[in-house]
């Protein structure tokens, strides 16, 4: 674990570097749904304190269990009645999508930072919302009074090759610009480094850090 974890951060300086950027302006987001609460454990002890999960029945256990200081990134589909949940023990939520989502959200105890899931790919089927109806979104996140709007996500078609991520995240941080925001949560395993270099404020890592997930 150690070596994996070195040897990402090695890799976030050098990407950080060949653009100019500060390595500390990139938060890595450990993704551990599917792993056990022992290996999140073992990189918590190694000082790291971002994690991130997809499924809340998977979450909420994990959260009972570990240190209090973890920061929780939620960042699988969120229906809209758990968003109320999510809210209230998450740092971060990252699919964002839906005006019923914000209306549960309200209902919240506690405010909780956001990031409106886009799907710049346009791909069908695909959660996360068009380019075409952002304005209009956004206006309801900034309405919506438990969220903190903290910027755009997309996941991105899955690609063979890192470099052909690279005009979608181009395309994010230029929505990005354009409302206004500050944070970009986007590259994975196989191409966070381009992420990095299009403007990724934050990058999300599974495989690469916990192994291949069954
Ligand atoms: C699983 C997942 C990741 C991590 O993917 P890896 O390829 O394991 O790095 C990142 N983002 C989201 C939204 C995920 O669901």
């Amino acid at each position: 674990m150690i070596e994996r974890y070195r040897n990402i951060q090695d890799r976030i300086a050098r990407a950080c570097d060949s653009v100019g950027r500060d390595a500390s302006s990139v938060t890595l987001i450990a993704v551990s749904k599917t792993y056990p609460a022992s290996a999140i454990q073992e990189l918590y002890d190694l000082g790291h304190r971002d994690f991130g999960e997809s499924r809340l029945q998977e979450l909420v256990p994990k959260v009972e269990e570990l240190p209090k200081d973890i920061r929780w990134h939620f960042i699988g589909k969120l229906q809209s009645n758990k968003t109320r949940r999510a809210a209230e023990i998450c740092h971060a939520i990252h699919t964002i999508e839906t005006s019923s989502q914000l209306k549960e959200l309200n209902k919240s105890e506690k405010s909780v930072d956001v990031f409106i899931e886009v799907n710049v790919a346009e791909e069908e089927q695909k959660s996360g919302i068009l380019q075409n109806s952002l304005d209009t979104f956004v206006q309801d996140v900034i309405r919506c009074e438990q969220a903190n709007l903290s910027g755009l996500m997309t996941i991105g078609p899955v690609v063979q090759d890192p470099e052909q991520s690279r005009p979608y995240f181009r395309k994010l941080r230029h929505l990005g610009e354009s409302i206004g925001t500050k944070n970009l949560s986007m590259g994975m395993s196989l191409d966070f480094e381009v992420g990095i270099q299009e403007g990724a404020t934050h990058i999300r890592v599974g495989t690469l850090l916990f192994g291949a997930r069954d």
